[in-house]
């Protein structure tokens, strides 16, 4: 790294206007076949507490989309460049930026562990082993600044002592070096670095404008020791505001101002969270039981029926929170929550027909299915209580159930996942009369 132009070609500050940005991230913890190895729980948090740390002073916040396990000794008990590039492939998701942690005890290549980003910009990363091979004896790196190094890079920062473009005096460096004019020239430290606190530079050599090196050893981009490492400069913070917008990568992984979710349906056993910065608006969302649902914003969030008069309904056994959280950053929530792009969104016709038909003791719903899928049905009292549920997997065609029922109001939900993934959903309120 770096491959290729700096996608940065002007840094726009005029349109940073006090802004705050906040990235989604996915975490990924990896561990051996049989689950055992990595990192425990409060290392996990402390991981996201040194984001936060890091970031938050330059407004740039993050917003935990989920975390999962990964369990393969394949990419635990040996790393290399390699292994990241199809790491990076399991459980990804389009739009966060995937974290993946392994072990204090993983190996990268011949070293005792190390970091990549996917790409500057980049939307996914790795912190593996320890800081053995890099002056910090014992240091887990992935509970280390290695992390922000790495988030650094996804958010467009080269290397302080970067060469690529040219190399970095004074007075060339907002296009040469690392492009941020508050970092001094850094003539490539290796990790040649006094312990802390000193930190101090053990070489010294002088620019290509003959002026003597003056290397900032504690900045999180520096090839200095990971115990070094504590700060970004502003302009490196002003750089990743710029890239942020600039980017269409990182847009991807930006919690937007303002989100509108619409005819949305959370079938069972699945997640979903949604985030914006001021207003969430969401018409025509069905909560199925055993399905969650949570609508995160920093103003307001305001459900309402749809021009059309379709109202959002959470059903008993469901998970639905709406919650209003406008600190900077909201890791400290770790839910199981799984976004889904916008392009998953189910905007197709519907290819589910039903029909409901009554007797005084029976209530028939028939079903007819354009291909395979599987069919959720539920039958509701008018208050929302679960009378019963039957679930069946059927080849396309049509289909009855019957629900034994007495006289009253009853609503009748039914689901389809088809076969392509996509999720339909049919809600029919009936009266049976003595
Ligand atoms: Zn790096």
């Amino acid at each position: 790294m770096p491959s290729g132009a700096d996608p940065l070609t002007t840094q726009n500050l005029s349109n940073l206007s006090g802004g705050t940005h906040v990235i989604r991230i996915f975490l990924h913890i990896v561990r051996r076949d049989d689950g055992t190895g990595g990192l425990t729980t409060q290392e996990i948090a402390t991981a996201l507490d040194i984001l936060k740390q890091d970031f938050e002073p330059h407004g740039i916040c993050f917003s935990l989309a989920g975390i999962d396990e990964i369990h393969s000794s394949y990419y635990y008990n040996s790393f290399n460049t390699s292994k990241f590039y199809s790491l990076i492939q399991i459980n990804n998701h389009p739009n966060a930026i995937d974290v993946y942690l392994l072990g204090r005890d993983t190996p990268w290549g011949g070293g005792s562990g190390g970091g990549m980003a996917s790409g500057i910009p980049g939307d996914a990363l790795c912190v593996v082993g320890n800081g053995n091979s890099f002056n910090a004896p014992g240091v887990t790196l992935a509970t280390s600044r290695v992390l922000s190094h790495e988030m650094g890079h996804c958010l467009g920062l080269y290397h302080t002592h970067e060469t690529s473009f040219c190399q970095e005096c004074h007075s060339n460096c907002s296009v040469c070096g690392d492009k941020v004019c508050d970092t001094p020239p850094d003539p490539y430290l290796g990790f040649q670095v006094s312990q802390p606190p000193g930190c101090l530079w053990l070489f010294s050599s002088s620019d290509p404008c003959g002026a003597p090196y003056n290397p900032d050893t504690k900045n999180i981009m520096a090839y200095t020791l990971p115990t070094c490492m504590d700060h970004f400069t502003p302009g490196q913070g002003l750089r990743m505001h710029a890239m942020i917008a600039a980017s269409s990568l990182l847009q991807q992984v930006v919690v937007p101002n303002d989100y509108f979710l619409q005819n949305l349906v959370v079938a069972p056993q699945q997640s979903y969270l949604y985030d914006a910065l001021t207003t969430i608006t969401a018409e025509n969302i069905q909560v199925l039981p055993q399905g969650s649902l949570v609508l995160r914003a920093g103003q307001r969030i305001h459900v309402r029926p749809s021009a059309t008069g379709l109202s959002s309904q959470a059903f008993q056994g469901s998970f639905f929170h709406a919650y209003i959280d406008n600190t900077c950053s909201t890791i400290d929530v770790v839910n199981n929550a799984r976004i889904t792009p916008l392009s998953d969104r189910n905007t197709a016709p519907k290819p589910l027909t039903m029909q409901v038909s009554t007797t005084s003791e029976r209530l028939r719903v028939s079903y007819t299915l354009p291909q395979e899928g599987e069919v959720y049905g539920y039958l509701y009292d008018i208050q929302g209580k679960l009378l019963s549920a039957f679930n069946n997997h059927h080849r396309r065609g049509t289909y009855y159930h019957d629900f034994s029922v007495s006289s009253g109001i009853y609503v009748v939900v039914l689901y389809y996942r088809a076969s392509s993934g996509r999720y339909f959903i049919e809600t029919q309120k009936v009266a049976i009369l003595e």
